[in-house]
């Protein structure tokens, strides 16, 4: 299909001996909002990182936005470029303001200039409502609000697809809320997000579909309402029950 940007084909990954995806056949289009959800341990990191090189599948192929993942460095330069992440843990340029951590992608990926990249990161900051902490260090922001930096910051190397990787289990509970709302505006304008979570509200209201991966398979792939209140299998059920 013409608007496939991911396509997992027959996809495995060891780590040593140890199986981590198991042949996984995926296909995710422009502007689905797919959620993953499963056991730890069931290899979520693992497909995401896949996606943008941050690990190397060992059997299959993956395409991202037309690139197969095993086309050679350049090619997976580009990929990286088409696949913004965002982290548990942030993982902000300490020593930089949240301007300079949102201007450094787009200035060295992207090729912008130094005021053209400033721009730019003014623009996003004040798209996650951080327009007045441009200025300020990591240090000196709410985690909600260094998430939220971060989240520019994928978005400043224009991705054309957004993986966020448990984006708010290291928040307290009232900080989540503002990462998820960028996220849902981000959802709203269309832009694709492979969304691994286990704010399952989320999922019903943002997610396109829900994916839920055991043992490096996916075991189920549906509808998150439809999936969430009916959950097809017992161990879907009992995972459900544990969130
Ligand atoms: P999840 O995100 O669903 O919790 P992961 O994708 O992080 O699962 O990990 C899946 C499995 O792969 C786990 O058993 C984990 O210990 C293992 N694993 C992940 N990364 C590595 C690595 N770099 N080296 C060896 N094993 C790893
Ligand atoms: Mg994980």
């Amino acid at each position: 299909m013409s608007d496939t940007i991911i396509q997992f084909r027959n996809v495995s990954k060891h780590f040593g001996p140890l199986k981590v995806l198991d042949e996984v056949d995926l296909e995710i289009h422009k502007g689905e909002v797919v959620v993953l959800v499963g056991p730890s341990g069931s290899g979520k990191s693992t497909l995401l990182r896949c996606i943008n090189g941050l690990e190397q599948i060992t059997g299959g192929d993956l395409i991202v936005n037309g690139m197969s993942v095993l086309g050679g460095n350049k090619i997976m330069r580009e990929i990286r470029q088409e696949a913004g992440m965002v982290f548990q843990q942030f993982n902000l340029f300490p020593q930089m303001t949240a301007l300079q951590n949102v201007a450094f992608g787009p200035q060295q990926v992207r090729g912008l200039s130094r005021s053209e990249a400033r721009a730019l990161a003014k623009e996003l900051l004040a798209k996650v409502g951080l327009a007045e902490k441009a200025n300020h260090e990591p240090a000196e922001l709410s985690g909600g609000q260094q998430q939220r930096v971060a989240i520019a910051r994928a978005l400043a190397i224009k991705p054309k697809v957004m993986l966020f990787d448990e984006p708010t289990s290291a928040l307290d509970p009232e900080l989540k809320q503002e990462v998820l709302n960028v996220m849902r505006n981000l959802a709203a304008e269309g832009m694709t997000m492979v969304v691994v979570t286990h704010e399952m509200g989320f999922a019903k209201q943002v997610g396109t579909r829900l994916i839920f991966m055991e043992h490096g398979k996916i075991a189920v792939d549906g509808t998150p309402r439809d999936v969430i209140d009916n959950p097809p299998n017992d161990r879907m059920k009992d995972f459900l029950q544990h969130v």
